[in-house]
């Protein structure tokens, strides 16, 4: 059993995080490894890491070159994992490790996957609520995999799914899709997160956007398809006005239409601005996979490496 935590400045969680972990999983009668990934922290995190590492032999430390993101640090430890299940957990406490045995068990029960979802709770954040929301509602309508509400990255994933999940390399990804993409047998736990234990988020609005738009680009192509339509749309709209600017020349009102004319400019260069944004979008996440860089790097390895 493998429990994958990325740490990104958890200098103040970290050790409460671990006794609660350890108190967990040495309750079950498996072996077990904590893989920490620390995600560039400019905080005392990498010491408190190798600290914790040479003292338990069941912990183990991969400390990346710089802040890779989420999404990477959970990549990171996950390819390194041993166990014959993974637990993917965040380090601040508002996934509980006392959830630890439940999951296990469901995996016992013989789901390859145990995905937990967060209850909205009401001091999340009235914002953050309504986003949340309304980003899934559309995520779901555009994406042809279907993307559970509340799906938090707190879940346990059977071996199989690993070596399978570690064959999808892409940059820009959204392991909740791609986890749900895999398929394999699913099951569902609900949580209430609790408050963080210590610290603040470490998700600024501008990653929280970044995470959300690789959400949408990486599972659909709809946008590009839109683009198509409203094209068509406003080309249908523009032949008409040109009728229209025809008809009042041929009737003799031919003054120059400075109406006219604004509203076509501003329509289509409205239109035009938006598509090309929507294609700039893709074409630069074509770039950043052909560019076929490693998805991360390491600056060190700490701990024992053993099978478990
Ligand atoms: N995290 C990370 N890299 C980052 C941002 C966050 O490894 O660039 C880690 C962070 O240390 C925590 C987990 O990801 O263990 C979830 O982050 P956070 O609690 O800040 O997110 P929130 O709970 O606010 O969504
Ligand atoms: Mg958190």
């Amino acid at each position: 059993m493998s429990i994958v935590v990325p740490v990104y400045n958890e200098q103040p969680n970290i050790e409460k995080f671990y006794e609660e972990a350890t108190k967990a999983a040495a309750a079950l009668d498996m072996d077990y490894e904590i893989i920490f990934v620390d995600d560039g922290s400019k905080d005392a995190t990498p010491l408190i890491l190798s600290r914790l590492t040479q003292q338990d032999e069941h912990v183990r430390a991969f400390i990346l070159a710089r802040n890779f993101g989420h999404q990477l640090a959970i990549t990171c430890g996950m390819d390194h994992a041993l166990g014959d299940a993974v637990i993917t957990m965040d380090g601040d406490l508002q996934h509980p490790p006392s959830m630890i045995p439940e999951l296990v068990q469901k995996w016992r029960e013989g789901n390859d996957v145990v995905q937990t979802i967060r209850e909205a709770t009401d001091d999340a954040g009235f914002l953050k609520r309504i986003t949340s929301k309304w980003y899934y509602r559309i995520l779901n309508a555009v994406s042809p995999v279907h993307i559970t509400p509340g799906g938090s990255d707190f879940r346990l994933i059977d071996k199989r799914v690993l070596e399978t999940f570690k064959q999808f390399r892409e940059h820009d990804r959204f392991i909740r899709g791609l986890i749900g993409d895999i398929g394999y047998t699913q099951t569902f736990i609900h949580f209430v997160a609790p408050k963080r234990y210590a610290g603040k988020s470490k998700f600024s609005v501008r990653k929280m956007l970044h995470f959300a738009l690789d959400g949408i680009m990486a599972y659909s192509k709809i946008p590009l398809r839109v683009s198509f339509y409203i094209g068509m749309l406003s080309g249908l709209l523009s032949l008409l006005l040109i009728l229209h600017v025809i008809y009042c020349n041929i009737m003799g009102e031919a003054v120059p239409g400075w109406t006219t004319t604004m509203i076509v400019d501003c329509l289509f260069s409205g239109f035009q601005l938006i598509f090309i944004g929507v294609i700039g979008e893709y074409i630069g996440r074509i770039f950043e996979e052909v560019k076929h860089r490693p998805l991360y790097w390491l600056r060190a390895e700490l701990g024992q490496h053993k099978d478990r």
